[in-house]
C-alpha cells in the first residue's frame, strides 16, 4: 500500500513537466540568459576566468569532537526535495502549473524553516555514499552491506537528495531560478529574474545556494561539509546550461552553443563537488522505469553516461523518476531492467515512500530504499503531523499565505 501510494504521489506534477520524452523542449541559445551584472546583487558575477581554489576552511567535526557509533540497525533517514520556489507570486499565478508546484515543491520560506527544525532536532548531513558500501560476502559474492557510522553524540544522520535541479523551461515561467553561476567571489550564486523581470544575483533563492549559507553558518549540521545529492536528468542540460543534445535540432550552430555550455558548466560542477555536492542519475528523459523496455532504458542510460556522467562523473546512485520501481517491482523481485542498471554501476536504487525505508538485496550488489518527501501533499495531508513529525512540526513550516487557497487536511479536522 505504501508503495501504490508513493508511485501515486509523484506522478503529478512531472508529468507536466512536458519534456519527459526525449527530444520534446528544443533548447535555444536565447533560453540561457548571461549573467551580465546589471542590477546584480553581487558584482560582476560573470563567471570568465575559473578562480584559483581557495585553501578549504576547517570542517565540522574536528579533532575535538567525540565520535559515537550509529550502527546498522539504526534509521538513516533520508529526505528529498525539488528546487524551491523563489517567486510565489509567479509560481501560483493561476496557471496550468500552480497545482503541480503546490504539489511538489517547497518554497524558500518552507525550506529555510525545515533546515532550521532539522538543525533543532539534531540532525547532520551524511553523504549517501558512506551509509552502504560493497564487500564481499562468504561465497566471495560482492554485496552491499550497511556501514556504521560515526557521528557526534546527539545528532542523526540525514540524507538530502534533490531532484530536477536542471532549471526545466517551465521553471523559467514559474518563479524558480535559472540556472547556477560563479560569482568573482568563487562562489555559486543563482541567476534569474524578480517578478518585475530584472535580473537578480542570490544566495537566498536556490535550494543549493540556500544549502550552502546554512552549513557555512551551522557547521554542525553537516559531516566533513557534505551537502546533498544532485539527482539529476539530461534532456535540457545540468544547472541551467543547456548541454544535452536534441534529435530534432542537428545544426552546427546547435552544437557549437552545446560545446560553449559544456564549458560553461565545467567550473560549476567542480565547484559543486569542491563544496561537499554529489551527484546521481534521475534518467536521462525523465521517465517511468515502471514498465519501460529494456532497450529503452539501455538507449537512455548510455545517453546519460554520455551527456551527463561524462560531466558530473561517475556515480553508483539511480534516482526513479516518478518514483517507478523498475520492471514493476524492486521490493519482491528483481526483474532485466533493475539487472541491466545494476550491471552498469547503480548500487542504491531509491523510490519515494513515507518512511527512510530500505532493503539490501541478498541475490544482487544492490540496496533499494525510500526517501520522504516535504511538500505540498504532505504539508497539507491529514497525517503531516504524523509522517514527518521527527522532522518538524508542518504547522510550523507551511507557508499557507503564499500557497494557494486549497484544502489542508490537519485543518479541517
Ligand atoms: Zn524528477
Amino acid at each position: 500500500m505504501k508503495r501504490l501510494l508513493s508511485l501515486f504521489c509523484l506522478a503529478g506534477l512531472l508529468l507536466t513537466m512536458a519534456a519527459c520524452t526525449e527530444g520534446a523542449q528544443a533548447p535555444s541559445p536565447s533560453s540561457t540568459p548571461s549573467p551580465s551584472p546589471s542590477q546584480s546583487q553581487t558584482p560582476d558575477p560573470q563567471p570568465t576566468d575559473t578562480p584559483e581554489p581557495e585553501p578549504e576552511p576547517v570542517v565540522y567535526p574536528g579533532p575535538d569532537v567525540p565520535l559515537v557509533e550509529w550502527g546498522p540497525d539504526q534509521v538513516v533517514e533520508h529526505l528529498f526535495f525539488h528546487p524551491v520556489v523563489a517567486y510565489p507570486e509567479l509560481a501560483f499565478d493561476g496557471d496550468y502549473m500552480e497545482n503541480g508546484i503546490d504539489d511538489w515543491m517547497v518554497t524558500v520560506t518552507e525550506f529555510n524553516r525545515i533546515l532550521d527544525s532539522l538543525y533543532e532536532r539534531g540532525y547532520i548531513l551524511v553523504n549517501i555514499n558512506d551509509v552502504w558500501s560493497e564487500q564481499p560476502n562468504e561465497n566471495g559474492e560482492m554485496r552491499m552491506v550497511r556501514n556504521t557510522l560515526m557521528l557526534p553524540e546527539g545528532k542523526k544522520p540525514l540524507i538530502i537528495s534533490i531532484d530536477d535541479p536542471n532549471y526545466y523551461d517551465y521553471m523559467l515561467e514559474n518563479g524558480f531560478t535559472y540556472k547556477l553561476v560563479i560569482g568573482d567571489d568563487g562562489e555559486i550564486w543563482s541567476y534569474g529574474k524578480d517578478p518585475q523581470g530584472n535580473d537578480v544575483y542570490s544566495q537566498d533563492l536556490d535550494i543549493i545556494t540556500i544549502l550552502d549559507k546554512f552549513v557555512e553558518e551551522h557547521p554542525d549540521f553537516s559531516m566533513y561539509g557534505t551537502k546533498a545529492c544532485l539527482s539529476v536528468t539530461g534532456y535540457v542540460g545540468l544547472f541551467g546550461y543547456r548541454t544535452n543534445t536534441d534529435k530534432a535540432n542537428q545544426t552546427p550552430e546547435f552544437e557549437e552553443n552545446r560545446q560553449r555550455e559544456i564549458e560553461a558548466v565545467r567550473p560549476i560542477i567542480a565547484k559543486l563537488k569542491e563544496t561537499g555536492w554529489y551527484f546521481g542519475s534521475h534518467t536521462w528523459a525523465h521517465f517511468n522505469l515502471q514498465d519501460a523496455s529494456l532497450e529503452k532504458v539501455q538507449a537512455d542510460t548510455q545517453k546519460w553516461m554520455d551527456e551527463v556522467g561524462s560531466l558530473v562523473g561517475e556515480t553508483s546512485i539511480l534516482f526513479y523518476p516518478f518514483g517507478g520501481r523498475p520492471d514493476g517491482t524492486d521490493v519482491y523481485s528483481i526483474g532485466p531492467v533493475f539487472r541491466y542498471l545494476q550491471s552498469q554501476g547503480f548500487r542504491v536504487f531509491c523510490s519515494v515512500g513515507f518512511s527512510s525505508y530500505t532493503q539490501i538485496k541478498s541475490e544482487i550488489s544492490a540496496v533499494i530504499c525510500d526517501r520522504l518527501h516535504p511538500d505540498g501533499t504532505t504539508l497539507r495531508s491529514a497525517r503531516a503531523l504524523e509522517w514527518y513529525s521527527q522532522f518538524y512540526d508542518a504547522r510550523e513550516i507551511i507557508d499557507l499565505e503564499a500557497r494557494p487557497d486549497r484544502p489542508v487536511a490537519w485543518l479541517e479536522e
